[in-house]
């Protein structure tokens, strides 16, 4: 089961499950995708924003220098 969120000519949308991708095809053809708000039936897929997850990616914290000093750190030097 597929679901597609569909938009009507008149920018409502609805979201509505097919049995697979070519079942949206057959049922639009067919006539029988019908806005639930205004009766339309020239619908056609909605472009879905990808459900993209925040990257988990953060680039690691630099080391922190021991209370000693930071001999031997990559910031040797520098601080
Ligand atoms: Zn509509």
């Amino acid at each position: 089961m597929i679901l597609y969120t569909l938009r009507c000519a008149h920018d409502h949308h609805f979201e509505h499950w097919f049995d697979n991708s070519g079942d949206y095809d057959t049922k639009k053809a067919e006539g029988a995708l019908v806005c639930p708000q205004c009766g339309d039936t020239v619908v056609e897929k909605a472009i879905m924003a990808p459900n993209v997850g925040k990257s988990s990616s953060t680039p690691a914290p630099a080391p922190a220098c021991t209370p000693m000093g930071c001999g031997g750190c990559q910031f040797a030097g520098q601080h």
